[in-house]
């Protein structure tokens, strides 16, 4: 059973009489470590019928382009491989047509016995999850399987990491002691497949199944896999990745190589740009290729940890309350508190992604130096395009165009330079979302609310009086340079 913290349903009931339990799959894109892979193999099991899983891929989303579904589907074809061998009749879907998926949704819920749908508190998921309970047949239950810490049971945001430590430091044992399965598939009962129901509900709606050979053309990334996608009505101009692939099992693998070479030493090397010392997780993470329930247990693991290690006081200090090395516990700072500080906000918060929602010091600081000269003014094309005075934001932009991310120390400077050099904080703000999530593969993610926020004063305090930003916090590009190695970094993507 699942944490019923982690469930939100509909008032419709289930339907006892239906054929199948279908699972449209949005956000935990993966077939271990899943509450709501979990959730519906208890509800196959119980009403004795096949469980379908969807994984849907839709067209209608403000940034949908070549990068993120390259990445989707190179994690459709992992998971056809993790499902094949299981009574699970799974159907990787990608929309053609806007609105589609909508219509077929709706059909698949027809006769089943209820939809489980993923919970994920921020942009297109969100919605379709909204969608779903309104328009299926029958019961919904929209299942959280974000995080360590179930988005409802705080039942209120956080300002600072500070604060969200100490709660995290009271109940964080509670959460870990309930994980979701690592291995579910081997808990499903045998059933008869729902080929058949499948092929009649797309049948219903005239909507054609994806063929294979499709996401596997375009999950090969090259010219051809570019050339497949041109069908769709997506943004071309934003190239797949190389070397970065998209699914369960890259993910898992770069969870082990992150574990035995970079954890002892991520303490210390995280912030410096030529050491590649972060788990480079987050893309995976933000498609739920990865489940952070996993990666953390694999981290505990390696140190051999058990809750014995745990120091008091739960005082929400940053590090030394694991009992875990200084490398470990500065990783688990990131990937719990960072991470679900911005996820739980964004819950409780739907309209995070707006400016108003600053804390008021910060929207005030900021306005009260509204008509401070900025030292550089640069259209929105100009910074897109990575053309500044700066050669070391420049690479940062380039970074992100080229690899879809940005190495962490370097996305705080990169943004504060666009608030130094956009006519207004509030247009800053829009271009450091339009920028973020066109370009990132990790975007449109809580976290990107939270680091772009950051920029802003969001979970941040005042510091010194500055022009431009206030009491903002300020970093510049000669301090960064001065304090770590930058050349070879600059020079690596001067060119892209
Ligand atoms: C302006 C700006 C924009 C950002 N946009 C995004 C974004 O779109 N998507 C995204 O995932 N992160 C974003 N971040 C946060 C952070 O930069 C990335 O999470 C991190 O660099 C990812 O690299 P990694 O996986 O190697 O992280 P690691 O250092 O290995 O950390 C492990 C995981 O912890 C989480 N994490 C780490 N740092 C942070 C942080 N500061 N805030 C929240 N969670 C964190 C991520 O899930 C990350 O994958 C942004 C930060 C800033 C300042």
């Amino acid at each position: 059973m699942i944490d019923v913290r982690r469930i939100d349903a509909n008032d419709k009931p289930m339907n006892p009489k239906g054929t199948h339990i279908i699972y449209w799959m949005t956000s935990a894109r993966r077939a271990r470590w899943n509450h709501a892979l979990d959730h519906s193999i208890e509800l196959a099991n119980e009403y004795n019928v096949p469980l379908i899983v969807v994984e849907c891929l839709a067209l209608g989303h403000r940034w949908a382009n070549d990068r993120i579904h390259t990445f989707v589907l190179q994690g459709m074809i992992d998971n056809r491989k993790l499902f094949e061998s299981s009574s699970v009749t799974y159907v990787p879907y990608v929309e053609t047509k806007k609105s589609q998926a909508r219509g077929l949704l709706q059909s698949f819920s027809r006769n089943a016995v209820a939809v489980v749908i993923d919970d994920f508190p921020t942009y297109m998921p969100r919605d379709v999850a909204e969608r779903a309970k309104q328009l299926a047949d029958c019961s919904v239950r929209c299942i959280d399987s974000n995080g360590i810490v179930p988005l409802r049971a705080p039942q209120r945001s956080f300002s600072t990491a500070h604060s969200f430590r100490r709660y995290i430091h009271k109940n964080v044992l509670n959460f870990i002691s309930s994980p979701p399965s690592s291995d579910p598939l081997k808990n499903l009962n045998p059933v008869a497949n729902g080929s058949e129901i499948v092929s009649s509900c797309f049948q219903e709606v005239d909507v054609p199944l994806t063929p294979l050979e499709f996401i596997w053309r375009v999950s090969e990334g090259s010219r051809e896999g570019r050339e497949a996608l041109e069908v769709l009505d997506i943004d071309h101009d934003v190239p797949p990745v190389d070397g970065r692939r998209g699914g369960s099992l890259t993910a898992r693998t770069e969870l082990k190589k992150f574990i035995e070479q970079r954890l002892d030493s991520y303490n210390v090397d995280r912030n410096h740009p030529e050491r590649r010392g972060g788990s480079g997780l987050s893309p995976w993470l933000h498609f739920g290729h990865i489940s952070s329930f996993e990666v953390v247990n694999e981290v505990l693991t390696s140190q051999n940890w058990n809750p014995m290690k745990i120091t008091p006081p739960h005082n929400g200090r940053r590090a030394g309350w694991w009992g875990l090395s200084e490398g470990a516990e500065a990783f688990l700072d990131q990937v719990i508190t960072w991470r679900e500080l911005g996820f739980i906000y964004c819950f409780e918060h739907p309209d995070h992604t707006s400016y108003d929602t600053l804390p008021e010091w910060a929207r005030t600081t900021l306005e009260e130096h509204i008509n401070d000269e900025r030292p550089y003014l640069y259209t929105f094309e100009q910074l897109e395009r990575g053309e500044t005075h700066d050669p070391l934001w420049n690479a940062a932009q380039m970074q992100l165009r080229k690899d879809g991310i940005i190495h962490n120390y370097l996305r705080m400077l990169w943004g504060k330079k666009v608030l130094e050099w956009c006519p207004d904080p509030e247009t800053a703000c829009d271009w450091l979302i339009r920028l973020n999530d066109r370009w990132a593969l990790d975007g449109r993610d809580p976290n990107s609310y939270t680091g772009i926020f950051w920029i802003f004063g969001r979970f941040d305090r005042g510091w010194f009086e500055r022009s431009v930003f206030g009491k903002v916090r300020y970093m510049t590009s000669a301090s960064t340079q001065r304090k770590f190695k930058t050349e070879d970094y600059i020079r690596k993507y001067a060119d892209s």
